[in-house]
């Protein structure tokens, strides 16, 4: 997950991120690739939906989703708990860069901002960036928030948890 910037410190409003949208270029996300973005764009383009924050196994050369979840994400808001600090509690939190976005067998959800803009497609009618609302990927029931998810800490096999959501 690469949201949010400067933090996801519980106190983190993810609709502050929308506050001050004026200072960039209208529909930039149009205008530009994803390697000619600034730190800020790039970081605008996270829905918050979490969802690359399920874990996921590797089957015959392709990802497999699982409907469980790093330990540390809440799925009430889809926030990271320790989001500053991530990297180093958690070795195998995955960065949101180009090389990611692009990694072949694709680990991303369909959904995601990145994946969607990086292979041509346009941000669907529910980005916030489009609604200008941080809820708008919940209420369009594109984030984990109400899913059946569990936490890591539950499973004994992930392979008794793969999913075939069509979002992902
Ligand atoms: S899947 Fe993509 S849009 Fe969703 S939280 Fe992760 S990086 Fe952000
Ligand atoms: S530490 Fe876990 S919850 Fe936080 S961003 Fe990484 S995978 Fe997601």
């Amino acid at each position: 997950m690469n949201q949010k910037s400067p933090s996801f410190a519980t106190e983190y409003d993810p609709q502050s991120r929308y506050d001050d949208l004026a200072r960039f270029e209208p529909e930039f996300w149009k205008k530009k690739k994803l390697e000619q973005m600034s730190k800020a764009e790039w970081e605008l383009l996270c829905d918050g939906c979490g969802k690359c924050c399920l874990n996921k196994i590797e089957i015959k050369g392709k990802i497999k989703f699982t409907n469980t979840r790093c330990r540390f994400l809440n799925c009430d808001n889809c926030l990271c708990r320790i989001y500053d600090h991530r990297f180093e509690v958690v070795p195998d939190c995955r960065n949101i860069t180009l090389e990611a976005v692009r990694e072949k067998p694709r680990w991303l959800p369909k959904t995601c901002a990145y994946w969607l803009l990086d292979n041509g497609y346009d941000l669907p009618a529910w980005h916030p960036l489009i609604t200008k609302r941080a809820d708008s990927v919940h209420q369009a029931h594109m984030s984990l928030q109400g899913r059946d998810v569990i936490s890591e800490t539950e499973v004994k096999n992930y392979e008794d948890h793969l999913i075939d959501w069509p979002d992902l």
